[in-house]
């Protein structure tokens, strides 16, 4: 079979990006402290990363809505309360990135389609943009400015919509 594929991005540059459209920038330091450890306490991730307990927690918790990292719940034999110890799923950053692109490319088809089979109105000075049926409720008169709102030519949004989808489809292929 032949060699595995190199991934475009470093792991890097992939943890953030998926860290960024999936959770907030604010985890990055958390998944970046996690790399290349294994089973670390939230006391401990909180302490280093000089993060408040609740705010560390609620960012574990976030990350852990997507997978992208896991825990194990121990008791702490001297103090007798329970500790979650946090690993990153870093084997999920390939799995999440497809699925990011995923998510973007049906969104993209959803936008291509409402574009395509629709008529938009606009006024000269653009403020709001309308489908017919709503043009046809103002009585094709701007609501904010009054003006005559007249059918826009969207093939170029239409041409924008289907280069990006292809970008993205290709993006996904070659990686
Ligand atoms: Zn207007």
């Amino acid at each position: 079979m032949s060699e595995c594929i190199t991934v475009n991005m470093s792991n890097k540059e992939l943890l953030k990006k998926v860290v960024i459209e999936l959770v907030d920038e604010e985890a990055i330091p958390i998944v970046m402290y996690l790399r290349g450890k294994t089973k670390i306490s939230e006391f401990i991730i909180a302490e280093e990363l000089e993060l408040e307990i609740h705010k560390t927690r609620f960012l574990l918790y976030k990350l852990l809505e997507h997978n992208i990292v896991s825990f194990i719940r121990k008791k702490d034999k001297i103090k007798g309360w329970y500790i979650c110890y946090w690993d990153l799923n870093e084997h999920m950053l390939d799995h999440l990135e497809k699925k990011i692109d995923k998510d973007k490319i049906e969104k993209l088809k959803l936008r291509l389609k409402r574009e395509e089979d629709n008529q938009f109105y606009l006024c000269r000075n653009a403020c709001t943009r309308v489908d017919f049926d709503q043009a046809m409720e103002f009585s094709f008169k701007c609501p904010e400015c009054g003006e005559l709102m007249n059918l826009q030519d969207n093939s170029r949004t239409i041409e924008f919509l289907r280069e990006r989808i292809k970008d993205l489809k290709d993006e996904g292929s070659s990686s």
